[in-house]
């Protein structure tokens, strides 16, 4: 394939070096030092092993920690765990994402116009993190999910912008979507012998409360614990800003019991700015909870009809098709979420990352 103009134009020039080390499934380091990698405009250099962008279909990244799913030339998926040693693995994450989805899309309209059905390519820089969203086969909605940074963005011409838009995610903790950050959760102890631990996760406000509470309680009778404890909380507490701070709110209700009390500030907030997907999503998990699978299912799909490419609703939704064995339903779902991604050419780099044997 060749190195179109449209291709290069695109990318972010220079090359990223970092170093790291490949972890096992434990998360502990395979080998005793760090090698050399790096994020080039057309490939990932890791060690001796060569992985074209256009491969890379999946980036996680938390800390130094780093997992990357490569699509191997037979079709199969390779998950490769590093940690980065030296180097900001949030902008590691960050390159890798900008480039391989721009890839992606460059293949996805190589494809439709072989098809002969060029006009159906859609796409959309992510004004969050610059990555190119492929929107080809999905209907036009006021807002857009990038799976890149997990976060839902107001389409600018369908929908005001709205401040702090990307603070919000999906929160592994609770499964609602809120203000996401990280939190050093540390507890000392003094059991027969003084220790320490020290837990970190990504978590939305309200579950940070929570956990933030419970850790100030441990660590009380410890005078070494106490204050990084007292620090979590007033992390946790830190106010949101800007109109979606009202979403946290509804979030500590919903995740306190209060059902009716979040689809109250939930239902306040899309009666100012109706096309909140999130919103719509997080009182679709409400009904869950409530145990009204019927209504769950109306609110996901207006979460849908707002975010037409939100993942998680779409996953959620699937899961209940599935469970129902809803067969018409599933179908009409999976036909409205975009376009198939098009399968990966042959290598055009002369097969070095097959040669090191991940295919
Ligand atoms: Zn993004
Ligand atoms: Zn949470």
């Amino acid at each position: 394939m060749a190195k179109s103009a449209a291709v290069t134009q695109g990318l972010i020039p220079g090359t990223l070096s970092f170093k790291f080390q490949y972890l096992n499934t434990s998360g502990q380091p395979r080998s005793v030092f760090a090698q050399d990698g790096a994020v080039e405009p057309l490939e990932l250099v890791l060690g001796p092993e060569t992985v074209p962008l256009f491969r890379v279909t999946m980036t996680h990244q938390f800390l130094d920690q780093m997992s990357l799913f490569v699509a191997t030339p037979k079709g199969g998926l390779f998950e490769f765990i590093l940690k980065v040693t030296r180097g900001d693995a949030g902008q590691i994450k960050k390159a890798i994402d900008q480039r391989s989805s721009l890839w992606l899309a460059h293949l996805q309209k190589i494809k439709l116009t072989e098809e002969s059905k060029s006009s159906e390519f859609k796409s959309f820089p992510c004004p969050n993190c610059r990555s190119t969203i492929d929107l080809s086969g999905f209907s036009q909605t006021p807002q857009v999910y990038c799976g890149y940074c997990s976060t839902l963005v107001s389409h600018p011409g369908r929908a005001v912008p709205i401040p702090f838009e990307a603070e919000l995610q999906i929160c592994p903790e609770c499964s609602l979507y809120g203000w996401i950050r990280d939190f050093s959760i540390f507890f000392f102890y003094f059991l027969g012998q003084a220790g320490w631990s020290l837990d970190r996760k990504r978590l939305c406000c309200s579950c940070a409360r929570r956990i933030a509470w419970r850790n100030l309680w441990k660590n009380l009778p410890f005078v070494l614990g106490f204050p990084t404890a007292l620090a979590l909380l007033f992390k946790a507490f830190r106010k949101p800003k800007g109109s979606l701070a009202r979403v946290e709110d509804g979030n500590i209700l919903a995740n306190a019991g209060d059902v009716r009390g979040a689809d109250r500030v939930y239902e306040a907030l899309i009666g100012d700015v109706p096309y909140l997907a999130g919103v719509h999503y997080n009182r679709g998990i409400t009904a869950l909870r409530s145990e009204d699978e019927t209504t769950a299912r109306a609110r996901f799909q207006t979460a849908l009809k707002y975010a037409a490419n939100f993942e998680p609703a779409f996953d959620v939704l699937r899961n209940l098709y599935l469970s129902r064995r809803d067969q018409t339903f599933l179908k009409d779902l999976e036909s409205a979420f975009g376009l198939p991604r098009p399968a990966a050419p042959d290598d055009p780099f002369g097969g070095q990352y097959d040669a090191q044997g991940y295919s």
